[in-house]
Order: C-alpha cells, then sequence, then structure tokens
C-alpha cells in the first residue's frame, strides 16, 4: 500500500471534514500518499483527483459541509460506470480508497472493491445515524443539536402564545434524529417512520396535556413518518381537535453548521482508524464506533442488517412529556 483516495459522497454531513483531515494526517503517520476525489463517485469518473498533504487540510476541521465536494452519481450503479470508476483507481495509481457516507456510498464501494484488488474501507458520515455497525455516525450529534436549538427557539413563542407545533426533522426512512430531538428539547410527542401513528392517541395526549395546564405543545415529526409530512400531520390534528396550529420544518439547517465537538471525535478517531485498516492489509470493512471502541463491520452487513430504534427511549419520551 502506497497511495490512498479518500472520498466523501452522498448527502453532506457536519464532520466530514474532520474525517478527511485524519484520513490525510494518519496516512502520513503510515508513509502513504493521498489523493482527495472530488464530489464523491461522480468525481472519481471524471477523475477529479488533487494531491493532500498535511497543510491541504489546515483549518477544516471545524468547518461544516466538506472540502472534497459530494455528489449522487447514478452511473456508478451501472455496470459501465463502475468499470470507468475502476479504471480511473487504476489511472491515479490509488491501491487503497476511505469512502466515507451511508450505506449507498458503502453500496457503491463494495461493488469497486468486487471488480478490482483496490483495498477498501468504509467511513459512517451520514446525519441520518441509520447505519448498522456504529453506535452513532459522523454529523448525527451536530443535527440533533442544531434541531434542539431552534426547537429551543420554538419552544418560547409557543409558551407565549399557547401554541400548538409540529416541527419536521430530516429522517426519511428512520426515527434516530427525531426520537433523540424529541427526548432533548422535552417534545409533547414524537412521530418516527418505525412506530405506527396513531392520530386518536396523539389528538387525545395533546387535549390532556393542555388540560393538565401545559402552556404549548411540540410534536417533532421525522419526514417520512407514516401519517405523513409534519404539514400534512398538522392539517389532520388540528382538523381534529379544531385548534390553531403551526407547522416549522427545520430542513436543510440541519446538515450545515459546525461540526459539535462529539462529531470531531468521532471522525477524528474513524479516519485513523480506516487508515489503520488499509495500512495493516484489510478491505471491505466500515470502521464504526461500538461502546467507545473502535470496530470494523463487512460492508455489507452495514446495509443488510437493520440499525435498531431504542423504542425502550420513545416511552421514556413520552414518560417525561406528561
Ligand atoms: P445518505 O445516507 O446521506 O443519503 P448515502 O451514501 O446513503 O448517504 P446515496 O445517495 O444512497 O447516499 O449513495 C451515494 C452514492 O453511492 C450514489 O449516488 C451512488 O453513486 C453510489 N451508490 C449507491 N448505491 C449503489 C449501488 N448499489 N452500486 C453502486 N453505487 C451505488
Amino acid at each position: 500500500m502506497k497511495r490512498i483516495g479518500v472520498l466523501t459522497s452522498g448527502g453532506d454531513a457536519p464532520g466530514m471534514n474532520a474525517a478527511v483531515r485524519s484520513v490525510v494526517r494518519s496516512a502520513c503517520g503510515f508513509g502513504l500518499e493521498v489523493v482527495g476525489i472530488r464530489r464523491g463517485y461522480a468525481g472519481l469518473l471524471a477523475e477529479e483527483f488533487v494531491e493532500l498533504g498535511p497543510r491541504s487540510v489546515a483549518n477544516i476541521l471545524h468547518r461544516g459541509g466538506t472540502m472534497l465536494g459530494t455528489a449522487r452519481c447514478e452511473e456508478m450503479k451501472l455496470p459501465e460506470g463502475l468499470k470507468k470508476g475502476a479504471e480511473s483507481l487504476r489511472t491515479a495509481s490509488i491501491d487503497g480508497l476511505v469512502a466515507i457516507g451511508g450505506d449507498g456510498t458503502f453500496r457503491g464501494a463494495q461493488a469497486l472493491a468486487e471488480i478490482t484488488d483496490i483495498h477498501i474501507v468504509g467511513v459512517p458520515g451520514t446525519i441520518d445515524n441509520d447505519v448498522y455497525g456504529t453506535d452513532y455516525t459522523i454529523g448525527f450529534d451536530t443535527a440533533v443539536n442544531t434541531a434542539v436549538e431552534a426547537i429551543d427557539r420554538i419552544r418560547d413563542t409557543a409558551e407565549a402564545h399557547q401554541r400548538l407545533f409540529f416541527v419536521e426533522v430530516m429522517g426519511r426512512t428512520r426515527g434516530f434524529i427525531a426520537l433523540d430531538v424529541g427526548i432533548a428539547c422535552g417534545a409533547e410527542d414524537v412521530l418516527v417512520p418505525e412506530v405506527r401513528t396513531n392520530l386518536d392517541d396523539l389528538c387525545a395526549n395533546i387535549q390532556s396535556q393542555f388540560a393538565g395546564g401545559k402552556r404549548a405543545s411540540i410534536v417533532v415529526v421525522a419526514e417520512g413518518d407514516d401519517a405523513g409530512h409534519a404539514f400534512e400531520v398538522g392539517n389532520k390534528v388540528g382538523g381534529r381537535l379544531h385548534m390553531d396550529y403551526r407547522v416549522c420544518v427545520i430542513g436543510h439547517v440541519q446538515r450545515g453548521g459546525a461540526p459539535s465537538a462529539r462529531d470531531r471525535l468521532l471522525s477524528s478517531k474513524l479516519g485513523a482508524g480506516a487508515v489503520k485498516v488499509l495500512a495493516e492489509g484489510r478491505t471491505g470493512v466500515m470502521v464504526g464506533e461500538v461502546a467507545g471502541h473502535v470496530v470494523e463491520t463487512p460492508l455489507n452487513l452495514t446495509w443488510s442488517r437493520q440499525k435498531e430504534l431504542n423504542v425502550e427511549m420513545l416511552q421514556l419520551m413520552k414518560t417525561l412529556a406528561r
């Protein structure tokens, strides 16, 4: 192993820069050269390479987004695209690749590993936290903190006007963000895709909470909840209860901003862990953190196994929302 590539792919997540920095500087410690690949697999196919050394990654640890850029690239899912990707890696004399992204990125990485002899390792970078093999993904903690800060502000105005709010957070298929945000901001209810939403129960909860003296109600809605987006849920609940309500979609604000200290730590550990895997000659794994330890999980398990949402925490949220 002489020369490794690093790319960020899929949705951007705060902490990706910190992970790239860690990869580059750790590689330096092993005497490895590093090539940055711009715009994920799209940049790989277009051979958009940039040589990276310790100084090229100065002053990025605290920045959101990704200095390498990211992209979604449909061509990579086709055999011709994959072949082109493999040729690009060979052209740049890359013999190891660190792919930072979510499960889609890992599928691409695994597909490349199957048609080349290039060693490949994944680093989980996605705000959704929906990757098996790691307790947390890079960007999740920052996204949760950003949403909590926004909802704290919403609570001020909701209490002042004695209002019902439906706040939508990201999570097209999973409720990890919604659940943690809901508990951290003292939400009155949380709707997640993993648990069927019963609108009768939701309406009854809201009514009894106001009747019990609450001055405001904040319902956190994961964007992929089975009852619909926050606007739809608000419309249905507001109509049934004949109550005025407001909707706030936090949206892409959750993706941006400086990574939290926790995300910087995770990125630093996992970037270094990925380089160690390559330097020691292993391939086809994702490095994650489980119970504080850096662990390796075969790439194919990261998407074929489902990471469970902690339903006990949902119960805790309900207990504390009395
Ligand atoms: P996020 O969770 O933030 O959305 P992700 O990595 O899951 O991140 P995707 O858009 O699903 O994001 O995947 C990123 C890219 O990985 C895709 O645009 C595509 O280029 C590549 N990819 C996804 N699935 C495959 C596949 N089955 N084969 C080859 N490449 C794939």
